[in-house]
């Protein structure tokens, strides 16, 4: 009855789709619902939760509770949003699944780079190595909503993981209010609820955004690229961007993508960071620890194209 029900609101129902800039990227929204009013709601909904999160968990503004988190004292404990302690939580879940290749304290190595005014700079290992005081999950705890680090100087960084958490969230407030279905894509993390038809999303050559060298289906999930294509500097042949091995202090220097599919966007969004940091074979080994999730890597095939492996095969 309920599932008649559903197909029912969707057949006769109405949908609204959006775009606004929220987050530091392009968000597009659609809800579809059984009355077009719904549908509208359902969309702004989705945008306020997405800005709200924005204003506790952005690095890139100093007004946010996570960047005035610098002010705390080493060893105290702070307490915080409800949403920052389960997301931070969940990004030291990866972490230590990870061993720190995902690591939420990454935040003074990718200054240090210069990664946030975009002039980029290559720290000495003797600067590298003073910064491994400052960073490791370890150095930071979280117990419900309460937070606290052990040493001076650590910061964290949730740009990893953020942008998917932020999609599970949004979902929600679209259920609440009364949302039937939707798609929710932000900056190129998607997600999808609701019964639809699965959708097919197409996973790009990370050196031709206009070439699809593979397809994921997706059905009541969220899919999480990550890569160094689109933001990187390039020195001496070596490739500089924005995913940082927090275990070497250096930039990843690595070619093609991984694309994960997971039920939550959390999920995704920090397996794809981590596993583009472990590289195709650890990658996808972490990502086979989470139930359901599968990945797609696209790597260097050694003559100048793509090979494309998934996991699990099949
Ligand atoms: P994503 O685009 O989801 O792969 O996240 C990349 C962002 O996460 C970067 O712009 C940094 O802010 C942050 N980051 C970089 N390296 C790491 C890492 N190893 N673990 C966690 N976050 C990272
Ligand atoms: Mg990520």
């Amino acid at each position: 009855m309920i599932v008649l029900a559903l197909m029912a609101a969707l057949l006769t129902g109405a949908s609204h789709e959006e775009a606004r800039y929220v987050m530091g990227t392009m968000a597009v929204v659609r809800a579809e619902a059984p009355a077009g009013e719904t549908a509208v709601a359902a969309v702004d909904a989705a945008f306020a939760e997405m800005t709200r999160l924005e204003s506790i968990m952005s690095t890139w503004r100093e007004d946010t509770e996570i960047s005035r988190l610098k002010a705390a004292v080493p060893g105290s404990w702070t307490t915080v949003s409800p949403e920052l302690g389960e997301v931070l939580a969940a990004a030291l879940d990866v972490a230590a699944a990870s061993d720190g290749a995902f690591d939420p304290t990454v935040l003074p190595l990718v200054k240090t780079w210069g990664l946030r005014t975009g002039a980029l700079h290559v720290p000495t290992p003797a600067v590298l190595d003073s910064l491994r005081q400052r960073v490791g999950y370890r150095l930071v705890e979280v117990a419900g909503n309460r937070i606290r680090f052990l040493r001076a100087g650590v910061e964290l960084d949730l740009g990893g993981v953020a942008k998917g958490f932020a999609l599970d969230r949004a979902r929600s407030a679209m259920i609440a209010t009364g949302a039937t279905a939707g798609v929710l894509d932000l900056g190129g993390s998607l997600l999808v609820f609701g019964p639809r038809d699965a959708d097919s999303v197409g996973i790009v050559a990370p050196d031709d955004p206009a070439r699809r060298v593979a397809t994921v289906q997706v059905r009541d999930a969220c899919v999480a690229t990550s890569g160094q294509y689109e933001r990187y500097v390039e020195i001496d042949g070596h490739r500089y961007g924005h995913i940082l091995d927090p275990r070497t202090g250096r930039s990843v220097d690595r070619r093609g993508s991984v694309t994960v599919v997971a039920r939550e966007g959390w999920l995704a969004d920090a397996l794809a960071t981590a596993a583009f940091v472990l590289g195709p074979e650890a990658g996808a080994g972490l990502v086979a620890r989470y139930q359901g999730a599968s990945c797609v890597f696209v790597s260097e095939d050694g003559r100048g194209g793509w090979v494309v492996t998934r996991h699990p095969r099949r």
